[in-house]
């Protein structure tokens, strides 16, 4: 790409320009050179949306499951031949590397794929005879306008946990992307627009805070897909569910991996120095914090520090980059100021990522991966969301106390454990308050036939995304007892 790119809305099946205020530009964070300008969307934006879906969802409900589905198939068509293309503009914006960008986009796929099964994961239940001659039908029809609201660090995937489950069971979609990455949702539009949905089917409204808050008062939408920050996910399900809409929302996290003295170490530190450090950390299944058990500290420790001085950092687009820039200066600045805090509460960097120059990029937002230790219990180190390349270490005298540390915390994303005894995975599975386990897993990110479990601050709602979770969510179930008189019956 070459030039900055303008931001458009996608709405009623044409592009127009956001009617709001200009926002900041969008910059590639490993040069700073600018991709893209952006403006918000205005409040008629948002009603001439609300609109067009509204006047498309009659027909759109009223379309076979099977037909709909098919729409869904070419659009997986279109975004497999332009992976590439895609991959390119994730890392472009987002700045992680181009594999991790194509990992991302296989994710979405896969999404696609389990949302074609809604003529069966969307079939209702039918009872004959309930009572003489009563026959009792549970069918299932879609609940209406679906909101989701995007993140920014995975630009392309976060949208498909919903998208395709929503459109499969009838609904129109409005997909508001984070205005920090809007150009990789526009040109996957562009494919949406190629495989030719009906009008105001599946549209973009791109915008801030702002454009949000529009969109959630609006009477016409009915579902709100949330994936972000857990201040804004509390706040957003709060104000969903006030105004009566059904409402799932996905909020930060605090991950911890607990490694016990008999995991295997090269296993262990290469998929844990993946998990802490890929995407530059700023995955929501990323670990943060690392608890070794009794005299794992002892390999682990030398271990890791080595794998993060490895960790190869640059463009993500260039040959053999193992982590590329964090996403803008402000998350840069907010990143060092924790390890600035935690180090004046008396942590101790073992690895120090900070200030870390990378030739060619060196106004990129960059830091090196950080390892860090003495942590202070209650300190924002060990609290707080980094959402960059910091792991703190933070050992455990045994299993229980790992589970009871991790069990007191407030998020529940994602929890790890790494051992060879089955005995120890089995009680770490049963006992942990986290929706995603892993087990010898750096990044317990559930397949699209599961559901994204996250638990306490980390999800706000009943139902998931992906999978049969999301086919519930986005039907309404409605039953139906009948009865017919005719010759037939036995009895009336
Ligand atoms: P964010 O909360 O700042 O923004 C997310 C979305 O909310 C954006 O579209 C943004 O425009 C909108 N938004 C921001 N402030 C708002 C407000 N006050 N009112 C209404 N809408 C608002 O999150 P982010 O920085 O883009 O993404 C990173 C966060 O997302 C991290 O906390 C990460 O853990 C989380 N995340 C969670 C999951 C998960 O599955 N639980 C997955 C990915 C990311």
């Amino acid at each position: 790409m070459s030039g900055a790119e303008e931001v458009f809305n996608f709405i009623d099946g044409q592009w127009q320009k956001p009617g709001g205020a200009a926002g900041a530009s969008i910059l590639d964070p490993a040069t700073q050179e600018i991709i893209g300008n952006f403006t918000n969307s205005s409040e008629r934006d948002v009603e001439a949306a609300a609109t067009a879906a509204s006047n498309a969802f009659s027909s759109w409900r009223n379309t076979p499951v099977v037909e709909r589905i098919q729409l869904l198939q070419n659009l997986l068509f279109f975004l497999r031949s332009e992976q590439d293309a895609l991959a390119r503009i994730i890392t472009r914006e987002s700045g992680k590397t181009y594999n991790e960008s194509l990992g991302e986009l296989k994710r979405a796929f896969e999404n696609i794929e389990v949302a074609c099964g809604a003529p069966t994961f969307s079939q209702g239940t039918f009872s004959e005879d309930i009572a003489p001659g009563i026959d009792e039908i549970m069918i299932r029809q879609p609940v209406g306008i679906s909101l989701i609201i995007c993140p920014f660090n995975f630009p392309s995937m976060i949208a498909f946990w919903f998208m395709p489950y929503a459109l499969a069971c009838g609904n129109p979609v409005i997909v508001k992307p984070s205005e920090k990455v809007p150009l990789t949702m526009q040109t996957i539009f562009r494919l949406i627009e190629k495989v030719g949905f009906p009008k105001g089917i599946v549209q973009m409204v791109q915008g801030d805070a702002d454009t949000v808050d529009q969109l959630l008062n609006h009477p016409v939408i009915k579902t709100v897909s949330f994936v972000g920050s857990t201040a804004v996910a509390k706040k957003v399900y709060a104000q969903a569910t006030a105004h009566g809409k059904r409402a799932q929302c996905q909020g930060g996290a605090k991950n911890p991996i607990v490694v016990m003295p008999d995991a295997d170490p090269e296993m262990t530190i290469r998929i844990l120095a993946d998990s802490a450090f890929g995407c530059a950390g700023q995955r929501c299944l990323a670990a943060s914090l690392v608890l070794p058990v009794g005299e794992a500290i002892d390999w682990l420790q030398p271990a890791i520090c080595r794998a993060a001085e490895e960790r190869i950092v640059g463009h993500g687009l260039d040959e053999g980059v193992q982590m590329g820039p964090v996403i803008s200066p402000a998350s840069l600045k907010r990143i060092l100021a924790l390890l600035a805090e935690g180090e004046s509460a008396g942590a101790r960097p073992l690895v120090d990522g900070r200030n870390a120059v990378i030739p060619g990029y060196e106004k990129g937002n960059f830091i090196k991966p950080c390892v860090v230790d003495h942590l202070q219990a209650d300190g924002k180190l060990v609290q707080t969301e980094i959402f960059g390349p910091v792991l703190g270490i933070l050992p455990m005298d045994s299993l229980d106390n790992a589970i009871n540390w991790i069990n007191q915390s407030l998020y529940g994303n994602m929890a790890s454990i790494f051992t060879a005894s089955g005995s120890s995975a089995r009680h770490f599975r049963h006992e942990v308050l986290a929706g995603n386990i892993g087990v010898n897993i750096g990044v317990a990110a559930p397949m699209a036939f599961f559901p994204f479990s996250g638990w306490k601050d980390s999800f706000f709602g009943d139902l998931h995304g992906q999978s049969e979770d999301a086919f519930n969510f986005f039907t309404q179930k409605k039953v139906v007892i009948e009865r017919w008189k005719d010759k037939w019956s036995r009895q009336f």
